[in-house]
């Protein structure tokens, strides 16, 4: 079968390699539709410690495909809580000591979902639910775990940083919570389209809760400016920040993380994506086959939401 791999930084190649061979529980998905995403991105120019541990390594985790022994359309998370470690059996079942190796290589005509994740997060895709549309699962239970996270309840005024994908999703999900969502930054086009989010544009000042989607400093540090006192930020993504410890302290604000998703989370999302409250298909820009991926990477169009990449 032809699969797109990472061999290093920037280095993508398509190649022929063996479709592999399910075992007990193993379940073979034949790719109808792969979706591309930021952290896919930010791998291809760095490189991923933890994703793309070895080289050649497969590449790719948004995805929906036909469960080759049955013929049904399915999705699955890139990952299954184990639910017998300590933090699973605290109900934090993202913090899971077996959560790895996450599952990679739906950039590939077929995707082995190994018998730990295919038990416990594989599900069947509702009729009539485009498999672009169905592949967002994944990344749309993470923001369903982050509202979660950051305590998004109804009647509160939530600030989303960031219109990209990912922010789109996350103001859809503090919506469906309830909030009055803002979104803040980017280009006035993505600050329209937030609208069909349940956000509307503003400066975001005040909110009860602000939560970051661009995942660079300068967004870290809107965020923690914009809450109001006593309000909590969400951290999406993770690297080193320095924080004003006199508003932490004086203002008793809450900085809060969220990282991956439950399998609860990603049955809600999957019939969030089904219930067509918002048009899920237009956060897919672009089209490309498996010999398209690096070129979007390395050079991203500036409309460029999430690319359908069909093997
Ligand atoms: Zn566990």
């Amino acid at each position: 079968m032809r699969a797109l791999r990472f061999h290093g930084p920037g280095d993508l190649r398509v190649e022929e390699v063996p479709r592999p061979e399910p075992g007990p529980g193993d379940i073979l998905v034949q790719v109808e539709v792969a979706l591309t995403d930021g952290t896919d991105a930010k791998a291809f120019r760095r490189g991923h410690p933890l994703l793309l541990a070895e080289t050649p390594s497969p590449f790719g985790h948004e995805f929906c495909g036909i469960d080759t022994a049955t013929g049904r359309r399915v999705v699955a998370a890139n990952s299954a809580p184990c639910g017998g470690c300590a933090p699973c059996r605290r109900g934090q079942e993202t913090l899971c000591e077996n959560l790895r190796p996450f599952l990679n290589g739906a950039y590939a005509e077929y995707l082995l979902v190994p018998a730990r994740i295919a038990g416990r997060n594989l599900l069947p895709v509702p009729a009539g639910l485009a498999p672009e549309v169905a592949a967002m699962t994944e990344p749309l239970a993470c923001c369903l775990h982050g509202v979660e996270r950051a305590g998004i309840e109804a009647a509160q005024t939530v600030a989303v940083v960031g219109p990209g994908p990912i922010g789109l999703m996350l103001c859809a999900a503090a919506r469906d919570a309830g909030a009055r969502v803002t979104v803040v930054g980017g280009r006035p086009e993505r600050r329209e389209l937030a609208r069909e989010f349940g956000a509307d544009p503003g400066d975001g000042r005040g909110a009860d809760v602000v939560v970051e989607a661009v995942g660079t400093e300068e967004a870290w540090h809107d965020a923690l400016e914009l809450v109001r006192p006593g309000g909590t930020v969400l951290f999406f993504g993770g690297r080193e920040l320095v924080v004003d410890t006199f508003r932490l302290h004086y203002e008793e604000l809450t900085l809060r993380g969220a990282f991956h998703h439950t399998p609860r989370h990603v049955r809600a999302a999957l019939a969030f994506l089904a219930s067509g409250a918002h048009p899920w298909e237009r956060l897919v820009t672009h089209r490309v086959g498996l010999e398209g991926v690096a070129g979007l990477f390395a050079d991203p169009p500036r409309d460029l939401l999430k690319a359908a990449v069909l093997p």
